[in-house]
């Protein structure tokens, strides 16, 4: 049985569920990387220049972790998902890329989406990756289509019971056909609902932003992300405060930054890289409404290679104090 290497970075959060059943529904099996280390770091910064994005050198430490684990790594080369809406240019090279630095690399399995080609384009390419595997089309079809199912399952899994990208996966990968639990601290005392926003690649992978989540979660906060989100809320709320979408991600920032502070978040953080000229000028837009609106205090933390825990933390606790002190006023206010 063929051994396809899925990296877990990048876009794995988006659509590990989806990649996964394709490839299973035509007999392979899938290996997925370990959660990020600071050796993986290291190695996927050894290969590039400097000013390279966090989630990029993550991405091939992932890779260099699956040499001799898998028989070939998926690397996808996403254009659009969306008509005239582009990706990020690093995800259009991604596979180019990580064959010239990482020669070692296991042979690279690679798709090219790009909406804007037409139907026909894209299902020549789904054949093209499929038939790696099998060479009937019908297979090829059965296989798509039972991913992109597995793909609706899961975004409906998060949005509908407010689940991470981490808690659905394991939702997914369990036999249990009870009901999703609700998310842990949605029962719990709550001090304040604090939503995040940014691409799932910063928000989920605990060694880029020293364990955010489970840190707001363990002080008795209410995490709110992007996923949690339906299609429409997102595009939507972009609508209303960019006017249209420009970067097929950028729904994770902009629509769930326009949505929590229309929404009654209590506080929202932005969490972006250095070096990432879509995601800062997104988190400005952010930043920008959230000053128009003034329904809820915003901030951004920029990660990068060598941000410390503490510098993020006396951050992060100071605008959660401050989080705190706006709610009791407004608590004082109304008795
Ligand atoms: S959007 Fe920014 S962080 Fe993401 S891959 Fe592109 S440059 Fe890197």
């Amino acid at each position: 049985m063929t051994k396809v290497g899925i990296p877990r970075a990048l876009l794995y959060y988006q659509y590990y569920p989806m990649w996964r059943t394709f490839f299973e529904e035509l007999g392979a099996e899938v290996v997925v990387s370990p959660p990020t280390t600071q050796a993986m770091l290291s190695s996927g910064s050894s290969r590039v220049v400097a000013e390279t994005c966090l989630p990029v050198k993550i991405f091939l430490g992932h890779v260099l972790s699956l040499v001799g684990k898998c028989d070939c790594v998926f690397i996808p080369a996403i254009r659009s998902v969306k008509r005239k809406v582009y990706n990020c240019s690093k995800f259009l090279g991604l596979p180019d890329m990580t064959r010239a630095v990482i020669p070692e690399s296991p042979p690279i399995l690679e798709i090219d989406i790009d909406v804007n080609r037409g139907k026909r384009v894209l299902y020549q390419a789904i054949y093209r990756l499929g038939r790696h595997f099998n060479w009937n089309p019908l297979r090829v079809k059965q296989a798509s289509i039972a991913a992109w199912q597995a793909h609706l399952n899961y975004q409906q899994l998060m949005s509908r019971h407010g689940l991470t990208p981490h808690q659905a996966i394991a939702r997914i990968s369990t036999t249990s056909e009870a009901e999703p639990e609700a998310h842990p601290n949605s029962l719990a005392s709550v001090r304040a609902a604090i939503a995040v926003i940014g691409h799932p690649y910063l928000l989920y992978d605990e060694y880029v932003n020293h364990r955010l989540i489970h840190r707001l979660e363990q002080t008795h906060n209410r995490v709110l992300t992007p996923e949690m989100l339906t299609v429409d809320e997102l595009e939507s709320a972009t609508v209303r405060l960019a006017g249209k979408a420009r970067w097929t991600y950028d729904a994770e920032v902009v629509g769930a930054g326009g949505h929590y502070l229309e929404s009654g978040a209590d506080g929202v953080i932005g969490i972006m890289t250095f070096g990432c000229g879509p995601d800062s000028l997104m988190m400005a837009m952010v930043r920008r409404y959230a000053s128009r609106l003034k329904t809820a205090p915003f901030t951004s933390l920029t990660l990068e290679e060598h941000t410390a825990d503490g510098g993020m933390l006396t951050r992060l606790e100071a605008f959660l104090d401050m989080i705190y002190r706006r709610r009791r006023r407004q608590a004082e206010v109304c008795v």
